[in-house]
């Protein structure tokens, strides 16, 4: 079956008992055994919950694979697979990623002896430099956060000996646009708060894998560490992922027209959208995924202008997060990368003129106006013509 098709029918069978055709939110903690040693293949909800195996079915089916582990947020899916991992291992990470995710890393497991990396993985000559006896994981995201970097997947993975993982944070591109397990990770992570929920109302993530030894231990330390989403907000994620492929295609679209926009107009510095055909890296982004998404950077020179700009906006909210069907403007360098130290946020491109759009799936002519509107208002908020001739 198709993709959309799928969105809408896997793991949604009607409910066994009352036929009810949607997956009823199952609001229990415990289920009550028919004898000692003997119930249904339900024991208690940490360990396995109806509304969450649906989601589960669910999601695994939407990227291609068999098993999926949902999680009470992207950074608790994060965690369980790093939980794979031991003392003295080592992790090669794309230098460009989401703040916290590099905090978890650097902050968290530093302090239990798993050592991290950080580099360009849009070049592979430098992945493979980094890469020693030690390393047993691969991080990928792709496109990067949020400088909108390709990173090639299949390339990556080409350079992977058995014992490694390698683990692609898809929450940007989503299922629809970009499946990396069949680009050869053995791994795919989602903050389900984005894009898959897409509605900005639910925290969620899920690991999900087509290894069926790899899920046995992803679920261990589902259970054992136990960052379990509720019924109530697996149900939520499981009706918002339903329409995963009408609004992706919505987003990209809306994306490609402000990318357009932004890009056409002089007192942009920069426009970073793999769409574009001046992204450096726009031919991979071609062959590696279907769409290209519906984040859009910009970089504005003047740093209190871009902020001014991001203030003024009406229909974009000043907001963290991404992935809802309404659009959000954020500045990394303040809000989602404030973890990153200044210095090493200036040494990865991420100035304080940078600006992070998150395009919903409002009208594009609206969203176009409303910025040109801004930009149009906060023009000379800092004077750099050169001075007129007395
Ligand atoms: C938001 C996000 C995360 C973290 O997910 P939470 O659901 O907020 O815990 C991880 N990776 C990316 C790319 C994200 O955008």
């Amino acid at each position: 079956m198709k993709f959309a098709t799928r969105a809408v029918h896997a793991g949604q069978d009607p409910d066994p008992t009352t036929g009810a055709t949607i997956v009823p939110i199952y609001q229990t903690s415990t289920y009550t055994q028919t004898r000692v040693g003997e119930h249904k293949g339900f024991d208690y909800s940490r360990t396995i919950n109806p509304t969450r195996l649906a989601l589960e079915r669910q999601l695994a089916s939407l990227e291609g694979a068999r098993f999926a582990s949902a999680f009470a947020s992207g950074m608790a899916a994060t965690s369980a697979v790093l939980g794979l991992l031991s003392t003295g291992d080592h992790v090669v990470v794309s230098d460009d990623l989401y703040g916290g995710t590099y905090r978890l890393f650097a902050r968290v497991l530093e302090r239990y002896g798993i050592t991290f990396t950080y580099v360009d993985m849009s070049d592979l000559g430098t992945v493979r430099a980094a890469v020693s006896a030690a390393t047993k994981l691969f991080w990928v995201e792709t496109p990067t956060n949020p400088l909108l970097r390709i990173v090639d997947i299949a390339g990556i993975a080409s350079l992977r000996r058995a014992e490694q993982l390698v683990v692609v944070d898809n929450t940007f591109a989503t299922p629809y646009f970009q499946q990396p397990l069949a680009l050869g990770a053995q791994i795919v992570v989602h903050s389900t708060t984005k894009y898959i929920g897409g509605h900005s109302d639910v925290v969620g993530g899920v690991a999900i894998t087509d290894d069926p030894e790899l899920h046995e231990r992803i679920k261990f330390q589902q259970n054992a560490v136990g960052g379990v989403p509720g019924p109530t907000d697996a149900w939520l994620t499981m009706r918002g992922a339903k329409t995963l492929a009408l609004r992706m295609r919505e987003h990209a679209r809306n994306a490609q027209a402000v990318a357009e926009f932004l890009d056409s107009r002089d007192d942009v510095a920069r426009v970073y959208y793999p769409g574009l055909p001046s992204h450096p890296r726009h031919e991979l982004a071609k062959r590696q995924m279907t769409g290209f998404g519906g984040m859009v950077s910009c970089l504005i020179d003047d740093p209190e202008r871009a902020k001014n700009f991001a203030g003024r906006l009406k229909l974009f909210s000043l907001a963290e997060s991404l992935g809802g069907v309404e659009s959000l403007i954020c500045h990394p360098g303040r809000m989602t990368h404030g973890s990153i130290p200044a210095e090493e946020r200036e040494r990865r491109g991420i100035g304080d003129g940078l600006l992070r759009l998150s395009v919903g799936i409002e009208d594009a002519t609206d969203l176009i106006e409303d910025l040109r509107a801004a930009l149009d208002a906060t023009a000379g908020t800092r004077d750099t013509r050169p001075p007129l001739l007395a």
